[in-house]
């Protein structure tokens, strides 16, 4: 499906990222993973993207520093020779009630996950105009879309994810490149796993389907979100959450 395809997936050493990357790499294409170390998990990461026969290289960088994130984005695209897929995954939590959230909380959150998706969409958008063809992926959440007591400042961050992917796509539709984001709900990674069993068991009532979401279940829609099997389809946000907030 994503065969001598080129993708750049930002915190593709663990969790929903690496799963998109591994379904990718299944489908064929070539991948520069983002990540902010050469951790034992990262460089593991590429070792199980490269026995699927696919290029995947590591690069190592912070996506809320805007200079980092143009001299990789220029690194990728000569190691590639070009990037037809962006996935902008990279993100973090820091969760409290509102009069409890630092400001390095509320900072910290923003720039990643909002400026972030931001820095790494303007220093890859010049290539994709250049190509006339591009599919770029952002990560947003379904908290981003229905609110969450004690997670302000990561709602905010992701509902900002909601405008600028809708406003990519006005900008860059004419030039064949689209923009869609994904709302995953509850799913088991790294970032979930800080929960204990009573509240997990609490989240489950609030999900049609019972069950919390696995990695995988974000990574099909990626999949499908950045082959030409979804050609038609730009400025879309699409949930995967087990019918959460329906
Ligand atoms: P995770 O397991 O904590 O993985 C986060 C990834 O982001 C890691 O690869 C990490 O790299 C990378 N990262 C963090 N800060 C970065 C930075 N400043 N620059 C570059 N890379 C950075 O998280 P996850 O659960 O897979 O979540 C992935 C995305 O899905 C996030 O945007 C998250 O908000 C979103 N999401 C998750 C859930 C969920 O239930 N899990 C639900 C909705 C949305 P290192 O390994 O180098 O730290």
């Amino acid at each position: 499906m994503l065969s001598g395809k080129k993708a750049v997936i930002t915190g593709a050493s663990r969790g929903i990222g690496k799963a998109i990357a591994l379904k990718y790499a299944e489908n064929g294409a070539d991948i520069a993973v983002i990540a902010t170390k050469e951790s034992s998990e990262a460089l593991a990461t590429i070792k199980e993207l490269t026995s699927l026969n696919v290029t995947a290289r590591l690069y190592v960088c912070d996506v809320k520093d805007a200079d980092q994130v143009e001299s990789v984005a220029q690194e990728i695209i000569a190691d590639f020779g070009g990037v037809d897929i962006l996935v902008n995954n990279a993100g973090i939590t820091r969760d409290n009630l509102l009069p409890n959230l630092g400001v390095n909380d509320i900072d910290s959150v923003i720039d990643v996950n909002l400026k972030g998706t931001i820095f790494v969409t303007r220093s890859f958008i010049r290539n994709f105009v250049r190509k006339r063809n591009g599919s770029i992926i952002n990560i947003s959440s379904v908290v981003g879309l229905m609110g969450n007591k004690g997670q302000t400042n990561y709602a905010a961050s992701k509902a900002g994810i909601v405008g600028f992917t809708k406003s990519v796509a006005r900008e860059y539709g004419k030039k064949n490149i689209r923009c869609n984001a994904i709302a995953p709900g509850f799913i088991t990674t790294e970032m979930t796993a800080a929960l204990g069993e009573s509240q997990v068991e609490e989240m489950k009532k609030m999900i049609p389907l019972g069950k919390l979401g696995r990695a995988e279940d974000v990574a099909k829609l990626a999949l499908f979100l950045g082959s030409e099997e979804s050609s038609y389809i730009t400025g879309e946000v699409i949930k995967v959450d087990g019918g959460m907030y329906v």
